[in-house]
């Protein structure tokens, strides 16, 4: 077995290292060992997804308007959706011939400037019934500003959401109904402003809960009832507490918020977010083993560095859906998959699909892109089998001999996925400008595209400063109104500046006694965001003291396996050594909720 080695990231210049095991992989999917690091090789796949990012513009096939994740003025032509997969062109009719003497990418992005490509990236075939402003999604049901979410029913402004019937604003999560402003919930039920909850009712503010109902503002509480702020109350104090909460008003919440927020910083927290793994490091991970470096992750075996993905096995580098084995440096492109590499947007039954995009239920496809039910191609050229295998094999090689070079010199041999500069997206349409936001200088100096902000010319009829405090104030009327978002277009959000109600959201208020919000859905999602931890890990130790945390900070209300002396427990986690909380090993932190 190979050794560790430590390298130095072409793109950031960091330090990694790579362990036995990742050479072991490398070995069985017959790729160098990569020369980005982790963190930028998720950067970089990041930027060939956008979800949020919406605009207008036609089909250059039918020519009719439609809704898409496309700016005018793209390098390629861009059709709607019944266009793209529909038999009134061939994407084979754009093959080319293999150059050697050119690098292999050069030629790859001659053919992406020539291919059509589909508006959205919503699942093939699944049906969107009245749900047309929604991005990488599918069977949906009345659903609006929703993106990166399946099988959803009357759900606004949510992201990664699967399951859920009637949720607004809520980020990742699945089987929830009536839930609004949450993060990683799951099988809960008229909850709201909540994080990291299971099963949970009729309840606000929480934060790591399991079965509770009717509580607020709680911490780390288990099957309880009738609780505010971690205390219990009768069924008459607390209906009569929370009537003087006035949570209903958004003055009555942001003072309420304080209280919440100092518990929650009182409070230990797990090292991790997440439940039944074994043997993995990561946040946000549920029934995973044997599996590393990991963030959203469900039910995976041998994987590592992934975002955002279920059902996974001998999975490295990937994000977005799930449904895979043995594949490398992805993004999109699972759905029954096998042995893809360094493939974007490419799902469905794919077998060996390598440095390709857009193509589905296909096999051994090498630099193709928007090819469908097809075999040995490359370059969207058709070849037999045994040469295919012959000219994949050249191209490798030429590859490695005469890689393609970025706009800043950083090489791209055989075994990196696509650069930053081949994506068919600006840098701050895509969810790369989520978790590794730049400003426009920024990537100006990178030499990766950039969307300047619309012109948007509406005409604000209520100023974020004259929205109703009060649940009791929304008018039926305000579906008229276009609301000025306090942001304004200042922050690096995506914001939208300006943003309308529909129907279905404002009967919602004011059923559950929710006040109107003041941002748009855009800023409101980056809140969620920032709200939650980092996609990065950091060597630690449990703060747990013994009697009390480290600097007796909270006291412990149990005995603990280690006694009286510190607890010895070390971890990888996503909680950065600089920051305020409280940060316990799963034995300690299971030992303090109840
Ligand atoms: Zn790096
Ligand atoms: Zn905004
Ligand atoms: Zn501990
Ligand atoms: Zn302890």
């Amino acid at each position: 077995m190979t050794s560790a080695e430590t390298k130095t990231c072409q793109n950031c210049k960091a330090p990694f290292t790579i362990e036995p095991d990742d050479f072991s992989f490398y070995e069985k999917m017959a790729v160098p060992a990569p020369t980005f690091c982790p963190q930028c090789r998720m950067q970089r796949r990041m930027v060939f997804r956008n979800e949020r990012a919406l605009f207008k513009r036609n089909c250059d096939l039918c020519h009719k308007p439609f809704i898409g994740a496309y700016r005018g003025g793209t390098r390629f032509p861009i059709y709607c959706p019944t266009c793209w997969w529909g038999d009134g062109w061939d994407s084979r009719s754009y093959a080319a011939e293999y150059d050697a003497s050119r690098p292999f990418l050069a030629q790859w992005k001659d053919l992406q400037s020539r291919v059509p490509r589909p508006s959205m990236n919503n699942y093939t075939g699944a049906t969107l019934l009245n749900s047309d402003y929604t991005n990488c999604s599918g069977e949906l049901k009345n659903c609006y500003l929703i993106f990166g979410c399946l099988r959803d029913e009357d759900c606004l402004y949510s992201h990664y959401l699967n399951d859920s019937r009637d949720c607004i604003d809520v980020l990742y999560g699945a089987r929830n109904e009536h839930c609004y402003e949450c993060s990683d919930i799951e099988n809960c039920f008229e909850l709201s402003h909540a994080q990291s909850c299971l099963g949970c009712r009729t309840s606000a503010y929480l934060f790591d809960c399991r079965n509770c109902s009717d509580c607020i503002g709680c911490v780390g509480l288990r099957n309880k009832q009738y609780h505010i702020l971690n205390s219990a109350y009768s069924k008459e104090d607390y209906e009569r507490k929370k009537a003087e909460l006035k949570l209903d008003t958004r003055s009555g919440q942001s003072s309420f918020v304080k209280a919440y927020q100092a518990l929650r910083d009182a409070f230990p927290r797990k090292y991790y977010h997440g439940q039944m793994n074994h043997d993995f490091s990561g946040d946000y991970v549920a029934n995973v083993e044997n599996t590393h470096e990991v963030f959203y992750t469900k039910n995976a075996r041998g994987c590592k560095f992934m975002f955002w993905c279920t059902n996974a096995r001998d999975v490295y580098d990937y994000m977005s859906w799930g449904d895979m084995e043995l594949s490398y440096e992805c993004i999109s492109s699972g759905a029954n998959s096998y042995r893809s590499l360094f493939a974007e947007t490419s799902w469905g039954e794919n077998k060996e699909v390598e440095y390709s995009g857009l193509c589905f239920n296909s096999s051994f496809l090498f630099g193709c892109i928007g090819l469908r039910n097809k075999q040995y191609c490359i370059l969207n050229r058709q070849y037999s089998e045994e040469e295919y295998h012959a000219l994949r094999k050249t191209i490798i090689e030429d590859m490695k001999k005469l890689p393609y070079k970025d706009k800043q010199g950083i090489s791209y041999p055989y075994g990196e996925f696509f650069p930053i500069e081949l994506s068919p997206f600006p840098y701050n349409d895509t969810v790369a400008q989520e978790y590794f936001p730049m400003s426009p200088a920024q990537a100006a100096e990178r030499g990766f595209a950039w969307g300047e902000a619309e012109r948007r010319d509406y005409a604000i009829t209520m100023a974020a400063d004259a929205v109703p405090d009060a649940a009791a104030d929304i008018q039926d009327a305000a579906v008229n109104e276009v609301i000025q978002c306090a942001h304004d277009g200042r922050c690096e959000d995506q914001c939208v500046t300006a943003f309308k109600l529909v129907p279905h959201e404002i009967q919602f208020y004011k059923k559950y006694g929710i006040p109107l919000p003041t941002l748009c859905h855009n800023c409101r999602h980056a809140v969620r965001v920032a709200m939650r931890n980092p996609l990065k890990l950091w060597n630690r130790a449990c703060q747990c003291a013994g009697k009390a945390s480290e600097r007796e900070i909270y006291a412990n209300s149990a005995t603990h396996f280690h006694g009286e002396g510190k607890c010895p427990n070390v971890f990888r986690t996503s909680y950065a050594p600089d920051r305020p909380e409280i940060v316990y090993c799963e034995q300690c932190y299971q030992a303090e909720v109840a």
